[in-house]
């Protein structure tokens, strides 16, 4: 049982105990989703829920949090020098309400800024603690759809990446140019509020000033004092030859900008194929079905077959092919990395619909001659 007064994470989540972290991590992504405040405008009690499931999954995503956490929850007295800084507050009552679960007490400042930066999409979140020091910006994934003659061969496909861009009217700083900040009141300069009750207090960067401490007295034009802009940066991405559903490309640099000189964060983009009318893909192989005529089938024929590199092969039909026979085409699958799949070509035959009284006479003298029974 949980102590009382602890939020219990895994219920947030709507995950077991045991859950792994995958489990975990899909049970995030869809709770952030479902509450992110972008799908809710103007609902407070989803955006309550989504601070909750950024929570629960700050601790439960981190196998050392969660393993203090576990602790913790089973028994609030045993899993007090696992927090480190976990303070007592004086004259308290013994029990819950005296393990104080901050995350400035668990270390690692930095990653939590990552999570709190999914969570409350923040621009200041990275002065968090560190206001001074260069921070590297955040990486941005970005999903790019491709035509499927583009995944086989590669190409190249402009796409514009929205992007959190330090403002560069006032370098970040939310002021207006020539004047000075003044101390938040909300946090009183700390840039960290508290939230939550009882066992589980956490702290998260002040909503007011953004975790920088200060707001401006004049807040600088171009953000309106957020310190940052959304831009929209246009991108001729190359595609490799041979990428699928799935793949992922990485462009160093081209995330959101660091802070304070560091380095950019990385652009990840994820490409998703759309299905073509007439090729499948398989691994490095491609399958197509081509439609041959009756003569074709039973006397044989060269038919032209298109390839994914929009050429066409000449493929043999022997006399006497079933409909539903597949060929081989060596070579001429997708290529990745210098290995080339082959091409699957499987035929259909037709018949005509409609036949005149001549033709019907034929076919009739055929069938006889052949023994075909109809
Ligand atoms: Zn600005
Ligand atoms: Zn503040």
């Amino acid at each position: 049982m949980p102590a009382a007064g602890t939020k219990d994470y895994y219920q947030i989540l709507g995950v077991a105990e045991t859950a792994t972290p995958d489990e975990i991590k899909k049970a995030y992504r869809r709770l952030a989703k479902q509450y992110h405040p972008d799908a809710n405008p103007n609902n407070p009690q989803a955006a309550e829920r989504f601070k909750e499931v950024g929570e629960a999954y700050a601790v439960l995503s981190d196998a050392e949090k969660r393993r203090q956490y576990d602790q913790v929850r089973k028994d609030p007295f045993a899993g007090f020098g696992g927090f480190g800084g976990g303070a007592r507050r004086p004259g308290g009552a013994p029990g819950a309400e005296h393990v104080r679960f901050s995350f400035e007490d668990l270390g690692d400042v930095g990653g939590l800024g990552d999570i709190f930066s999914s969570i409350f999409d923040l621009g200041g979140r990275r002065r968090g603690r560190t206001r001074t020091g260069p921070q590297r910006g955040q990486d941005v994934e970005f999903v790019v759809e491709i035509p499927f003659a583009m995944a086989a061969r590669g190409g190249k496909v402009p796409i514009t990446v929205p992007v959190t861009e330090e403002c560069a009217t006032c370098g970040g700083s939310g002021n207006a140019p020539g004047t000075k900040p003044q101390t938040c009141h909300e946090c009183g300069g700390s840039g960290q509020i508290s939230f939550g009750q009882g066992s589980f207090a956490v702290s998260r960067p002040c909503p007011v000033c953004l975790g920088r401490g200060t707001v401006p007295t004049r807040p600088c034009p171009t953000c309106g004092g957020t310190g940052h802009v959304r831009e929209q940066r246009q991108i001729m991405l190359t595609v490799p030859a041979g990428v699928d559903t799935g793949s992922k490309l990485r462009l160093s640099g081209q995330g959101e900008r660091g802070v304070n000189g560091g380095a950019p964060g990385d652009l990840i983009v994820n490409f998703r194929v759309k299905p073509d009318p007439f090729f499948r893909r398989e691994g490095l192989d491609v399958y197509c079905t081509v439609p041959i005529n009756v003569a074709q089938a039973m006397l044989g024929s060269r038919i032209r077959v298109r390839t994914v590199d929009g050429k066409k092969v000449a493929l043999k039909i022997p006399a006497g092919t079933q409909s539903g026979t597949r060929f081989r085409i060596p070579s001429q699958g997708i290529e990745k990395s210098g290995r080339r799949g082959d091409q699957y070509v499987q035929v259909k035959i037709t018949v005509p619909s409609e036949l005149s009284a001549d033709q019907e006479r034929l076919v009739r003298e055929f069938a006889k001659a052949a023994n075909l029974k109809y």
